[in-house]
């Protein structure tokens, strides 16, 4: 049995590769172990584009977790060296009383956060890609812009690495357990056994297998990402002039989108925000259909001039989704030693760095400053 570690890390994504640099630099021992390769394809953590903003429609409590994330994505990119963010402002847009637009000015309001209200005159005008209807607005939001999971990810292992994390590929956790007495736990996989004082679990979707005991009824969710190249170019869909967006119809269905960041051949990236279907990381389908196709298509061609033009590439990626969408941050109920962070419910990359901050909080005090109550298994029915 190999022993000596302070902290292991299950999972290497989003969330675990942030506890594991968080952990690494308060000068932890870590053992990091992932069942892939660093920064791969077959979770929630790709696709080259995630959105980040403040005026959080979800709820106005994610606001103080969202602005100590901007400052964590900040430091990332200052000492890993990355571009990591890309702020080109962001537009909520909807009819007022959409929860997308009426919900995100509650945040703002709550949290005095910057903000324009445009009219769907105003909209054209500033942003001539989007063609609203006469009836819809737009919260827009300066700060918002998006983030690369890709390079998030990349830079976190680096920085982990860097600060003396042992992290481990190809090397998937078959089992652990909490040991008794206080003694913290062991960790199993086909090489080997491994003890520590204390366990992270960041499963991303292998939730409902690593983490059953906690009576969370996630359920993982196939979605779809798609790149169309616009007709006549890229060019009004670059960062300067076409900002990140969220766009709720009437039937309460939010399509969501991105500028053109990779140049010309890498297109403007479009999805529906929740439109999954149920599956498994056994039994995901990765193969994107053509009704799916027509379908973005369609929905991109009522909102977007020059959209959907020629369709590029299109990429499936997982949520774990619990049943009121706020995510599980937690010590584990059953087990002092273990601390859990699943369920992010397609809204958590933004958070990245600061759900690693909690978690080596957790981790090492017991305890944290940050607001994590929301995110308690209890309020799901669990133990
Ligand atoms: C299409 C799509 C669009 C999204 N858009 C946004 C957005 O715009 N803004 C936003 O904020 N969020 C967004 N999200 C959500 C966000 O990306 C996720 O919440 C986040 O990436 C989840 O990170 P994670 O660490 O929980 O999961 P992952 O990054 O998948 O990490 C979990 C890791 O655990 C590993 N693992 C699992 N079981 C084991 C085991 N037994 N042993 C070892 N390793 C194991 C997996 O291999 C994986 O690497 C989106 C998600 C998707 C899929």
């Amino acid at each position: 049995m190999a022993t000596g570690y302070d902290v292991i890390v299950l999972g290497l994504g989003g969330m675990g590769s942030a506890a594991a640099d968080h952990l690494a630099a308060r000068g932890a021992r870590v053992l990091g172990l992932e069942r892939f390769g660093p920064v791969h394809d077959r979770g929630s953590s790709h696709g080259g584009s995630r959105i980040t903003r403040q005026s959080y429609f979800e709820g106005a409590a994610y606001v103080p977790l969202l602005l100590r994330s901007y400052e964590l994505y900040a430091r990332l990119e200052r000492e890993a060296g990355d571009e990591v963010a890309v702020l080109c402002g962001g537009l909520m847009i909807g009819r007022p009383e959409s929860r997308t637009v009426s919900g995100s000015l509650a945040s703002a309001v709550a949290h005095d956060l910057p903000h324009e209200m445009l009219d769907a005159k105003e909209i054209r005008a500033r942003f001539p890609t989007f063609a609203p209807g006469d009836d819809e607005v737009a919260l827009y939001e300066a700060r918002a812009g998006l983030l690369r999971p890709e390079v998030t990810v990349g830079a976190q292992l680096k920085l982990a690495t860097a600060a003396g994390a042992d992290l481990r590929f190809e090397e998937p956790v078959t089992s652990w357990r909490a040991l008794s007495q206080g003694r913290g736990v062991s960790v199993t996989t086909p090489r080997g056994t491994y003890t520590a004082g204390h366990l992270v679990v960041t499963p991303g979707a292998w939730a409902p297998e690593q983490l059953a005991d906690l009576g969370v009824p996630f359920t993982i969710e196939r979605q779809i990402m798609y790149w169309f190249e616009p007709e006549g170019g890229v060019g009004p869909y670059v960062p300067e002039r076409h900002p990140i967006y969220i766009w709720e119809d009437t039937a309460g269905e939010q399509v969501y989108g991105f500028p053109a960041i990779e140049g010309p051949g890498g297109g403007a990236k479009v999805a529906f925000f929740r439109k999954g279907s149920t599956c498994t990381p056994d039994t995901i389908d990765r193969t994107v259909h053509p009704h799916e196709v027509a379908e973005m298509a369609a929905a991109a061609a009522a909102r977007l001039q020059s959209l959907p033009g020629r369709l590029l590439r299109a990429v499936t990626c997982m949520y774990t989704t619990t049943p009121d969408e706020h995510f599980v941050i937690a010590p584990h109920p059953a087990h002092e030693a273990v601390t859990v962070a699943c369920g992010f419910s397609g809204h958590g990359f933004k958070f990245v760095p600061v759900v690693g901050e909690i978690l080596a909080d957790l981790a090492l005090t017991g305890a944290t400053a940050h607001p994590i109550a929301l995110f308690r298994p209890d309020r799901l029915g669990g133990r």
